[in-house]
């Protein structure tokens, strides 16, 4: 029997389950149906001297659509995704409305709809959670866990624990940083951002989540320090540690969840490069030390730190550049994530497998999203296509986002030649595809 395939993509070496292997891939109706063999189709993409990587998954991006958008939309935010092979992006709910129900939620899934060139998931806030789940949030959070109380962060644990609903959480504790806010009042150096929020508020602030929820995620670790505490705490939860008095533990162990995240500016820069880029590297958490950029790097090499996420947090140059307590936190990273990391593959700071899997595999298993992840027969056709061989530098004017600006201006990294999304393609050096050609991938219950 033969099948009407739509599109192939033929001669790369294609990142297959089993590792890289020469064959072509065969898409039908978006998804990907067959892997090798002679076949015919239409259309045809010559990937020969490429690599060919499932698409990647940004699970940490703020958009700022509804709300401020003259940082971002939501097709200046996908376009820059798609130019830098991320093709599903998880949205993050401080925009304004915040999104906190169904109401808030749906206005976002409207605007995403107009003018996603990507697939997208959107989180919600911790709101009305169960409405939340209903109108298809991907998860609960980020949580900014410095702006509740104790008492706010078990309830809203526990609820989206029962909605069934994975918390993603922002780990920094507020009342160490206000006492460190008030003792650093006088200060104006860039550094002092970074002593405001010290290791000790995420420290404590992720103690506390893990006394409180063993359904979570950790976003973007910071210090080895926090990382050492998830990974003592995945040992316990599984027996293979001395229990200490805590939390009631699910009784089914299969059931709990915990996983964590890295950002790039937390591997790739540190409390050093204030020097040269002041306020514009304010962020929260904020850069740390030589130490801790080691520390996570060795977590993501051994898959103790799941995934990789930018955290895109764009903001405008003018924006930043006001002093350091006043300057908005965040740096925009969704475009230049994977390249990044593909050039850090080229130093060996990373193998290809462990880059794969932070940024395909894991973020598809942790937040459901069963199409994506991975070039297999019946998953979406979502591909990216990269020359390892054509390493560029990194710049802001070659950048989509309007954010105008990025922390790793001049960095070597490797840019995707193409992006296809469900068998389109989406980027060829240009935006390929149609605003709101991009799908949502939440399941709406209602
Ligand atoms: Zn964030």
């Amino acid at each position: 029997m033969d099948i009407n395939f739509d599109l192939a993509v033929s001669n790369g070496r294609v990142y297959t389950k089993s590792g890289l292997k020469s064959i072509d891939i065969w898409i039908k109706e978006g998804r990907i149906a067959a892997l090798g063999g002679p076949h015919r189709a239409p259309e045809r993409i010559d990937a020969k001297g490429m690599l060919v990587l499932p698409g990647c998954i940004d699970s940490h991006v703020h958009f700022r659509d509804p709300g401020p958008t003259y940082k971002e939309d939501w097709l200046s935010g996908s376009t820059s995704a798609a130019a830098g092979g991320i093709t599903t992006v998880i949205d993050q709910p401080n925009t304004d409305p915040r999104t906190l129900d169904r109401q808030s939620f749906e206005l976002k899934l409207e605007r995403a709809r107009a003018s996603s060139v990507v697939d997208y998931g959107i989180n919600g806030g911790p709101g009305k959670i169960e409405e939340l789940k209903k109108a298809g949030a991907q998860a609960i959070g980020e949580i900014f866990c410095y702006e509740h109380s104790d008492g706010e962060l078990e309830r809203i644990f526990a609820e989206t624990k029962r909605q069934g609903l994975l918390a993603t959480v922002h780990a920094e504790d507020d009342s160490i940083i206000k006492e460190m806010v008030t003792a650093l009042s006088s200060r104006q150096d860039p550094e002092v951002h970074s002593l405001a929020r010290p290791v000790e508020a995420e420290v404590r602030s992720i103690e506390k989540a893990l006394a409180w929820s063993d359904h979570l995620h950790i976003c973007h670790l910071s210090c080895g320090q926090g990382l050492n505490l998830i990974e003592r705490a995945r040992q316990e939860w599984t027996g293979e540690g001395n229990a200490t008095a805590g939390p009631k533990r699910s009784a089914n162990k299969a059931k709990m969840r915990l996983s964590c995240e890295v950002t790039p500016h937390h591997l790739l820069l540190n409390i050093g490069d204030y020097k040269k880029q002041g306020s514009f590297l304010k962020v929260n958490p904020p850069l740390r030390s030589q130490g801790d950029n080691d520390r996570l790097w060795e977590g993501l090499r051994t898959g103790s730190i799941d995934i990789l996420a930018s955290d895109h947090a764009p903001h405008l140059p003018e924006e930043k550049g006001e002093d350091i307590w006043e300057a908005p936190a965040g740096v925009p990273g969704v475009e230049t994530m994977l390249p990044l990391m593909l050039y850090a593959v080229r130093r060996n700071l990373l193998c290809l497998d462990r880059l794969v899997d932070a940024l395909a595999t894991r973020p598809a298993r942790i937040f459901g999203l069963a199409k994506k992840g991975a070039i297999s027969v019946g998953k979406d056709a979502d591909l990216v296509i990269v020359d390892p061989k054509r390493v560029v530098e990194i710049r802001a004017d070659r950048l989509h986002s309007r954010a105008d600006w990025t922390p790793y201006e001049g960095m070597n990294a490797i840019l995707p030649r193409m992006t296809i999304i469900r068998g389109s393609l989406v980027w060829d050096d240009d935006l390929m595809a149609r605003p709101g050609y991009g799908r949502f991938q939440g399941s709406q219950l209602h």
